[in-house]
């Protein structure tokens, strides 16, 4: 059997990076020159713009969102003993940051319609051990920025955002990264802003919680060689945050563009609803920056989620799953001691979600083309 040449791929980085291929790699060149690959200058003006971006004064960049998630948590004073709030539905590293804190992490359902934590559910899992509460911004959109506030100042605890999938997202007036003591970002290549490989950043206002971070990141040090506390070795190489600053002026036209295409999306999709193709909620309008376009499939299409996309995949439209296992299922974190149906939602958007093609760039009659292949495959 032949493979069909795919046609509208799932992500396509290439539109983006060729308008500025030469910029980037002037950058690294000028890195490679100077030889300064560890906290180099190019990282210092490099976490200084992207916390400026975030509206907050702050930014430490570390060797991934893991790592962010991890070392920003420590940061605020979260660590063995605290109980942190983490929706089920997220990526995995989400509950790795938290562990690697040495912290609890407890799972919350969420809003079937746009896939974010569940506020209400939350409230029922505080326990006085509860030090924290972690939104994720999943696929692009923020968590509402004042019900979190009223949440976190009624139980008295600490937002820590992970804004992994978020880079300048808003709701409400406030970007991701701005709306808790401090905020994880992840430079994953497929981000909304992506590195030339791994990389992330904790962002904060709080001057103590910058100041511990950047310290840890770096074995602990206060100055060369005095180690004022039990750190580690993860910082953003000078490299990555070298071509992270060429990109970053165009990240806001290229979230634009993902939500234009989204748009599309809504549109020619809106007639497939009485089908069973149903689009999650977008409660942030212009400001949700679509790392992902995620559509539910149940009743009535009858089809099973793995044979559209295996159709769709013959005809050279790629898609994916975001995420197929919710976090208290998979196999490794059996110890934490949650069971199936223990949050229907979360399970329930796992067996029923699909990732349509989406990145800048994507045009509208490509984003047609999916829907009709879509329409045809489920008829
Ligand atoms: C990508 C991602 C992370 C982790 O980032 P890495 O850089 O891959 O470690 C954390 N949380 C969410 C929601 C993510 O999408």
């Amino acid at each position: 059997m032949t493979s069909t040449p795919v046609k509208i791929p799932f992500v396509d980085l290439s539109l983006q990076h060729q308008p500025i291929q030469e910029q980037i790699e002037q950058a690294m060149q000028t890195v490679a020159r100077k030889g300064n690959f560890i906290l180099g200058q190019e990282l210092a003006e490099f976490e200084q713009a992207f916390a400026t971006a975030c509206g907050v004064e702050y930014g430490i960049g570390v060797a991934c969102g893991t790592d962010a998630i991890a070392i920003g948590l420590h940061a605020c004073g979260i660590g063995e003993g605290d109980e942190v709030l983490i929706p089920a539905n997220t990526f995995i590293a989400t509950l790795i940051g938290v562990l690697r804190a040495n912290a609890t992490p407890i799972l919350v359902d969420c809003d079937p319609d746009t896939a974010l934590i569940d506020l209400e559910a939350a409230e029922k899992a505080i326990s006085p051990k509860t030090k924290a509460i972690l939104p994720v911004h999943l696929y692009g959109q923020v968590v509402s920025p004042s019900q979190l506030q009223d949440f976190a100042q009624k139980h008295n605890l600490i937002i820590f955002e992970d804004a992994a999938q978020a880079h300048l997202a808003e709701r409400e007036g406030h970007r991701a990264g701005s709306i808790g003591t401090a905020a994880a970002f992840s430079f994953y290549p497929s981000k909304n802003l992506g590195a030339f490989g791994d990389g992330g950043i904790i962002v904060t206002r709080d001057e103590k919680v910058a100041k511990i971070a950047r310290s840890y990141r770096n074995y602990g040090c206060s100055t060369k060689y005095v180690h004022v506390e039990a750190g580690t070795n993860s910082r953003l190489d000078t490299l990555q945050a070298a071509v992270l600053k060429v990109k970053l002026p165009h990240l806001h036209g290229w979230n634009q563009s993902r939500n234009q295409a989204a748009q599309y999306y809504d549109r020619a999709l809106a007639s497939l609803k009485e089908k069973g193709i149903i689009s999650l909620e977008n409660q942030c309008g212009n400001s949700h920056i679509y790392h992902l376009y995620v559509v539910r499939i149940n009743s009535p299409c009858s089809l099973k989620r793995e044979d559209i996309q295996g159709k769709l995949a013959e005809e050279g439209i790629q898609t994916g799953i975001h995420y197929p296992i919710p976090c208290h299922l998979q196999p490794a974190y059996q110890f934490l001691g949650y069971n199936t149906g223990d949050f229907p939602n979360a399970e329930m958007l796992a067996q029923e979600i699909v990732s349509l093609p989406m990145y800048p760039g994507l045009n509208e009659a490509q984003v047609q083309q999916v829907v009709e292949a879509l329409a045809r495959i489920i008829g």
